[in-house]
């Protein structure tokens, strides 16, 4: 809560708004014992009774947990904490699109798209599943969700491909072209995405 809020609560207050005097609800106080203020990061409220109540009990008094204590903060705006692309090409190794992955300090992510020529967004672009060129080649390939562990395969010297929307990617008709004849081993998140 803020301070004002826990002056409103007080019997008497008597001085600044950040800093003030009050009746301490916790002893039978007649001569505003109570000091109320803040602490120098203004992310706490300090209670103290010149008589010696606890602050537990004053908080008690006044209906409130000790966390209630604890002003109320302006949410911190994410910041963005990495950032990594992805290219996808056809077959033949032409960029096609790049999918670039923001991670933000609150865990949230987010995706866009962009084409070679600078526009936003995949309109009209021939969607392929990621590595494509590597798949087109292997015998075995592991399909995966995600290209970070796409990535993580073929660094240990397989073929990986995902597709560019996780688990939730669309399948095109076409996509079955890619992979007839082929041993496909798909490892999917173990989440419910995944499982379906
Ligand atoms: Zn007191």
């Amino acid at each position: 809560m803020t301070i004002h809020e826990l002056r409103t609560r007080l019997y008497g207050a008597h001085g600044g708004d950040m800093q003030f005097t009050a009746r301490c609800p916790a002893h039978e106080d007649r001569k505003n014992s109570l000091s109320v203020g803040l602490s120098d990061d203004g992310k706490r409220i300090l209670l103290k009774c010149f008589a010696g109540c606890a602050v537990e009990s004053i908080a008690d008094k006044l209906g409130l947990a000790m966390a209630d204590l604890f002003t109320k903060q302006d949410a911190p705006k994410p910041q963005k904490v990495g950032e990594l692309t992805y290219e996808y090409t056809d077959a033949s190794g032409r960029l096609l699109y790049r999918k670039t992955r923001v991670d933000y300090s609150d865990g949230t992510k987010n995706f866009f798209f962009k084409q070679p020529n600078g526009t936003k967004g995949v309109k009209g672009v021939q969607r392929v599943p990621y590595n494509l060129p590597a798949v087109m080649a292997a015998q075995t390939v592991y399909f995966v969700e995600g290209e970070k562990c796409a990535d993580a395969i073929t660094k240990a010297g397989r073929v990986a491909t995902t597709l560019d929307s996780g688990a939730k990617s669309k399948w095109l008709p076409e996509y079955a072209d890619h992979f007839t004849g082929k041993t496909i081993i798909i490892i999917p998140d173990n989440d419910t995405p995944g499982m379906e």
